[in-house]
């Protein structure tokens, strides 16, 4: 497992730098069909002003988001707790790299606040890789769904979460918490591993989220990955395959940008009749539901897709 460890502390130390030596990869022009909404609405800036007012840190900010134009404006922001320093250091990802600090103990309570100044139906709670501490944070994300619950109990709760990986016990204290939906990435076909998420281990991803559903079967099941990587077709329809094998309820699939220029490039643009072939056959798998499209993200239209969800579910029982 690839971990960061940050001995520099310095202000003008790199946001990423693991990748500071790689060479630069051109960032290419995207093409007509990723367009997205420029952020500054008055909504958009309530959004904002809520998450600074309590301290927040959001996965739309850190990771460069397309989507923060339109979803801030629909007051969705989905807030990335432990910091905003991850130990893994993965080749597509946006978020500063490095040793974080120690664990705010009021951030349950922060986030149960925002949650409720948003009027949030449906929040979306992801985090850091937390590797440096002994349960990979899992007691701190069972404490904030358990604060915003308190709070806001008719807001449905959904985790994106780290792999946990070799922290014993941790997955089950998440899963204790009763979200009712839980999210875990698998980001990429297992080819591509090594390269774009070296800290992680493909078939452990898998495991965690079948483990999900045998902890507690009323859970909703969720993975996402992105394509334009350099990933085969084939190894994409293998990869519906294993996460079905796992039960897992909902698939999204979405086009990789490129962060920065060292950053793992985009090998291709993705067409949209593409994704939609993506979707068509996700469905004939037996998913329950499938978001493929370029601008798809894990938490992109969360609150409508867990409506869409729970009515699939339904349906699939006969009610
Ligand atoms: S898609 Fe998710 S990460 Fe992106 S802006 Fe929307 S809520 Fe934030």
């Amino acid at each position: 497992m690839a971990v960061v460890i940050d001995t520099l502390k310095s202000d003008n130390r790199p946001r990423h730098p693991e990748k500071a030596h790689r060479p630069d990869q051109p960032i290419q022009r995207k093409p007509d069909w990723i367009r997205v909404k420029a952020p500054g609405s008055p909504a958009w800036a309530e959004t904002n002003r809520i998450v600074k007012a309590e301290g927040l840190v959001t996965v739309c900010e850190e990771a460069g988001c397309p989507n923060i134009g339109e979803c801030w404006e629909k007051k969705h922001a989905t807030f990335m707790i432990m910091g905003d320093t991850c130990t893994r250091a993965c080749a597509f990802c946006n978020v500063k790299t490095g040793m974080p600090g120690a664990l705010d103990a009021d951030e349950p309570a922060k986030i149960a606040t925002a949650v409720a100044k948003l009027g949030l139906h449906h929040v979306v709670i992801t985090s850091v890789d937390r590797d440096d501490l002994d349960d990979g944070g899992a007691e701190h994300f069972a404490q904030v769904i358990r604060a915003i619950r308190a709070r806001s109990p008719g807001t449905t709760i959904e985790v994106l979460t780290p792999d946990f990986l070799r922290k014993d016990g941790a997955l089950e204290v998440v899963v204790a918490a009763r979200p009712d939906v839980f999210n875990h990435n698998l980001e990429t076909v297992a080819s591509k591993y090594l390269k774009v998420r070296p800290g992680a281990r493909y078939f452990h991803s898998i495991r965690l989220l079948q483990r999900v559903k045998e902890l507690d079967a009323t859970i909703f099941t969720k993975s996402g990955i992105m394509v334009g990587l350099g990933e085969e077709r084939n190894e994409v329809l293998q990869l519906m395959d294993d996460l079905r094998s796992a039960d897992v309820d909902f698939l999204t699939v979405g086009q990789y940008l490129q962060p920065t220029k060292k950053h793992h490039p985009v090998i291709d643009f993705i067409t949209p009749d593409a994704f939609k072939g993506y979707e068509t056959i996700a469905y004939t798998k037996g998913f329950l539901l499938v978001s493929a499209t370029p601008l798809t993200r894990s938490s992109h239209h969360a609150g409508d897709d867990f409506a869409k969800l729970k009515a699939a579910r339904l349906g699939k029982l006969g009610r």
